[in-house]
């Protein structure tokens, strides 16, 4: 995708602090850190979210992002991660070429656990839930 800012730091046309890379994966530093080593993993191909990605992909993607938490373990020795991504526009997606955070933590960082992103509590019963996601297989 010409016009997508994320192809063209995987492609080295925009200049990021890059931490690793390989066949189907860029991981760079975040320009405006959350933490120290927030770290941003995108694939290779332009897909806007997840969703979006070739199946046959997934699995690359997420290997190579198990070997950078362990580079950022290594490294920067924090005490747990925060791992995720903001999917779609009103999850917070700003970038349309989808990219997995990952948030080095540490005790007392005044971070908070990822369910804290939303309060929208379900008035319908789990179970009828659960049942609708498993017909939609
Ligand atoms: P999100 O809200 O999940 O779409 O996150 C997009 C992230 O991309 C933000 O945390 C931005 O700080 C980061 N970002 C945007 N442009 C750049 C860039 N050129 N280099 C590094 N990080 C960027
Ligand atoms: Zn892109």
């Amino acid at each position: 995708m010409d016009s997508c800012i994320f192809c063209k730091i995987a492609k080295g046309e925009i200049p990021a602090d890059k931490v690793y890379e390989d066949d189907t994966v860029f991981a760079f530093l975040d320009i405006h850190p959350r933490a120290p080593g927030h770290t941003m993993v995108i694939p290779k191909t332009h897909a806007e979210t997840f969703s979006d990605l070739p199946t046959g992909e997934v699995g690359p993607f997420f290997e190579s992002t198990q070997k950078i938490v362990g580079m950022i373990k290594r490294a920067l020795k924090p005490d747990a991660f925060t791992l995720g991504m903001n999917h779609g526009r009103v999850s917070g997606q700003e970038v349309d070429h989808m990219h997995f955070h990952i948030m080095p933590r540490w005790a007392g960082d005044g971070g908070h656990s990822v369910q804290s992103v939303v309060a929208n509590t379900p008035t319908e019963d789990i179970k009828t839930i659960a049942e609708k996601i498993r017909s939609a297989a």
